[in-house]
């Protein structure tokens, strides 16, 4: 972590601090559904609000075009006080005078919540003029969204070119969990990928096979890498048009002495829908009307051997349509035996991307793991090996 500078290296007391946060949470009927963002965000807010900072939060919520009610960020900012159990004001508009009245009236630990930075077309431009607006308002930027650290907006990169920039406490748990993931791995390191598409994670698989020393390929996306075997896959999801291109993908981890892992059989069905009748056959008997939904015993039973030799796991997606039973049961006997190694002290292991967190939580597994990223398509990014601009800006230069 000594790339990036921390709280530990800030001076907070008095300061109005710009604090990036992601309240982009899940809403159902107004109210906020799921609150593990906001209990995420809460240290860093606390901690920054006990060392005698002045909190000013930003975020971004949905994707607005202009200013509409739908997207404001005040019943996340009150869900928020709640997590906190400490009153978070609120100022409808994060630059102009709402803003500046709402900031110049703070005390020492005061937090304030700005409206929605996605209400001002200069967010997504990274615009300047929307950037010293924002500055204006502060004198030293916190970054804790790496959730948003992909894109270079005025919030998530801008700011950092302006004024003094910070790496808050959920980035940095977030920077030294992908660090001990695929920087510094203890080995043997593995991955497994799983979900629905290839055409979604090709990056991703390219740079997994040139860095770990196994990867597991699971979910529909398996179903393209059996095609390129010749295995029959009925009327299962995959891309045929991909098969070429998931044939060089196997050549290459094998040139590289990456190992790779299909499924040798597969929990089989007729319709596309929970409790379906269904049947476990091996990969080679998959017939023309039928569909693999979920990795079979034998293949589960491969993963979980794999697991028991590696020392750093990677995962991002599910071995099968978890979201109906009983296809659900390959990615939840693996993410519990990976929570099982990882409370034993056998496994670091590192998850994140997409239904990931669904996924390990619908398994009960997800609390047990070493690290759960709430971040998508940032973790993605990074596992992709891209340069994340929140990140970079956050660099020691
Ligand atoms: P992703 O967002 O790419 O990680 O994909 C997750 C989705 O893949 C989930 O909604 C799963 O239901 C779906 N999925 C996983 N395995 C299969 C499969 N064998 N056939 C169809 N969909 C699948």
């Amino acid at each position: 972590m000594s790339a990036f500078r921390t709280l530990d290296e800030a001076d907070l007391k008095g300061k109005r601090v710009l604090l990036r946060v992601d309240l982009n949470v899940p809403m159902e009927g107004g109210k906020v559904s799921d609150r593990t963002r906001l209990e995420r965000a809460a240290p860093t807010i606390a901690e920054i609000a006990d060392k005698g900072g002045k909190v000013i939060l930003l975020s971004h919520f949905g994707r607005p075009k202009g200013r509409n009610s739908k997207d404001s960020l005040k019943p996340a900012a009150d869900a928020l006080a709640g997590v906190l159990n400490r009153p978070v004001g609120f100022a409808d508009d994060c630059i102009g005078p709402a803003a500046e009245a709402a900031v110049s009236a703070m005390k020492n630990g005061d937090i304030v919540c700005l409206e929605n930075t996605r209400f001002h077309a200069g967010e997504e431009k990274n615009d300047p003029g929307f950037i010293d607006a924002l500055a204006a308002l502060g004198d030293i930027w916190v970054n804790d969204a790496f959730s948003a650290a992909h894109r270079a907006h005025a919030s998530t990169e801008g700011l950092g070119h302006r004024l003094p920039a910070y790496a808050g406490r959920n980035m940095q748990a977030e920077l030294d969990a992908l660090a001990r993931a695929l920087l510094s791995p203890q080995r043997p390191l593995a991955a497994i990928v799983g979900g629905a598409k290839v055409s979604t994670k090709l990056d991703l698989l390219g740079n997994l096979i040139a860095k770990v020393d196994t990867l597991m390929i699971g979910g529909g996306m398996a179903n393209t890498f059996l095609a390129a075997r010749g295995r029959p896959v009925g009327k299962s999801l995959c891309e045929h048009d991909l098969v070429a291109t998931a044939r060089q993908t196997l050549a290459q981890a094998e040139a590289g002495g990456c190992e790779i892992v299909l499924p040798v059989d597969a929990v089989v069905t007729k319709e596309f829908k929970a409790l379906a009748p269904s049947r476990v056959t091996g990969v080679d008997a998959v017939a023309a009307d039928e569909m693999i939904l979920d990795i079979g015993p034998r293949t589960i039973e491969h993963v979980v051997s794999v697991l028991a030799r590696t020392k750093t796991l990677v995962w991002n997606g599910p071995f099968g349509a978890f979201e109906m039973e009983p296809f659900d049961n390959g990615t939840v006997e693996v993410a519990e035996a990976a929570a099982e190694l990882t409370q034993a002290g056998n496994l670091v292991s590192i998850a994140g991307g997409g239904d990931t967190v669904a996924a390990l939580n619908a398994a009960g597994a997800g609390k047990r793991f070493t690290y759960v990223s709430t971040a998508g398509g940032a973790f993605l990014e990074w596992m992709e090996g891209k340069a994340l601009p929140g990140v970079e800006v956050l660099r020691v230069r």
